[in-house]
């Protein structure tokens, strides 16, 4: 089983004599100059961002990565991720000839400003209506049957979701596998230490935009924005994937389970531009995956098949299995925060949990954030 989960590793403090090269991005107007270092340290390289303020944004799922591209244009802008690509819940995988979509698998679209990058999206080819047939199923029977269209849409990638993710990232500075472990506050800015051991800076402004007991991990106690995400809720899922040696069909290619372990079905050939072969994603209801998150993957693996087949109503004889745990999944609908961003402080706060478990709320806080440090850093 592979786990996003995301205790927070042990913080790295960096010695005298054992201090590792450091990357320090600049928000000054210093060019990109190597320093060499004295004694036992080794060289640091400072890169100068011009006289754009800089800017890091720790995440680059939909909130970081929206937040980051509506920055770029006025400041500096660095994200950091601790994934090798980014997309973070907008989740694919491929392994053995399947391809899975495997966190959200679509999305909707209701407030005007997500409806106009949609319809970017669409033109550029990279983002669909779902046109598929559509079941709900309650004790182990379809109850209803609808065909998804247009009207409401269902939003999905044309191929896989990295598409859309990559699409997103296209154009930014993006540090993957980077996992930040610490902030530090210097006379100068924010400076982020990796958990690696390396560390980036100064920076005008940090931007968090990750889950939210992964941000009051990251943020200073001494920060307002601490208890703000310290207090947010977040709730548990499970992926189960199927690749499969003949395609199925159930008579539906997506469907929604109103009890029991599972919450949703999609068949992967039933995707718009799908690129590997016939299988299945299950996904867990939160509440079912929060009582059982620290559960033996075998014992989740086997109830979460058993489920399936008794929705579906024949025995399963996947040829892959694979589970993912999600400890963040999902985040309750809230009310409106008025408490995102410590302007003094430089810091802001973004992700899905701030409004909504949802891709599309998670796409609004980046831009909400990204307005917000604009504003702040217009102020001077
Ligand atoms: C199984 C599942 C089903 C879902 N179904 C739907 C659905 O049907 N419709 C819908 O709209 N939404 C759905 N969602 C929710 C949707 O995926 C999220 O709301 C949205 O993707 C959240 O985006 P985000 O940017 O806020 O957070 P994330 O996507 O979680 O991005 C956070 C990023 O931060 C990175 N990170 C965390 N800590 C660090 C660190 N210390 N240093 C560096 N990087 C770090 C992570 O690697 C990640 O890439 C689903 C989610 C899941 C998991």
């Amino acid at each position: 089983m592979t786990d996003s989960s995301t205790t927070r590793p042990a913080e790295t403090v960096i010695g005298a004599g054992t201090r590792p090269a450091e990357t320090v991005i600049g928000a000054g107007t210093r060019p990109a100059e190597t320093v060499m270092g004295a004694g036992t340290r080794p060289a640091e390289t400072v890169m100068g961002a011009g006289t754009r303020p800089a800017v890091a944004v720790i995440g680059a799922g939909a909130a970081g990565l929206a937040a980051a591209r509506a920055l770029a244009g006025a400041c500096a802008v660095t994200v950091f991720d601790k994934a090798r690509g980014p997309g973070g819940r907008l989740a694919h995988r491929r392994r053995e000839g399947f391809a899975f979509d495997f966190g959200a698998p679509f999305f909707t679209a209701r407030d005007p400003r997500f409806l106009a990058e949609l319809a970017r999206l669409r033109a550029a080819g990279i983002v669909t209506p779902w046109a598929c047939r559509f079941a709900e199923i309650e004790a182990a029977a379809i109850t209803h049957r609808r065909d998804w269209g247009e009207t409401p849409a269902h939003y999905v990638p044309v191929g896989r979701m990295s598409r859309l993710t990559a699409h997103w990232a296209a154009g930014l500075d993006v540090r993957q596998s980077c996992r930040i472990a610490a902030l530090h506050r210097m006379p100068a800015g924010w400076a982020l230490e990796s958990e690696a051991g390396e560390r980036f800076g100064p920076f005008a402004f940090v931007i968090v935009a990750v889950p939210a007991p992964q941000a009051a991990a990251l943020l200073p106690a001494a920060s307002p924005l601490h208890a703000t995400a310290a207090s947010a809720r977040m709730q548990g899922a499970f992926s189960l994937m199927l690749g499969l040696a003949a395609p199925l069909d159930p008579g539906f290619d997506a469907a929604l389970v109103r009890d029991g372990a599972l919450s949703w079905i999609s068949l992967c050939a039933a995707r718009p531009g799908h690129e590997g072969g016939p299988g299945l994603v299950a996904i867990s209801r939160n509440a079912w995956a929060d009582a059982h998150l620290e559960d033996d993957p075998a014992t989740i693996r086997a109830a979460m098949l058993d489920a399936l087949a008794a929705c579906l109503g024949q025995p399963l004889a996947p040829v892959h299995l694979d589970l993912h745990r999600w400890r963040y999944a999902n985040a309750p609908a809230v009310a409106a925060r008025p408490d995102l961003i410590d302007a003094e402080g430089g810091l802001a706060l973004c992700g899905d949990w701030t409004s909504q478990g949802k891709v599309e709320a998670a796409y609004l806080s980046g831009l909400d954030a990204a307005a917000a440090v604009l504003a702040r850093l217009a102020a001077g």
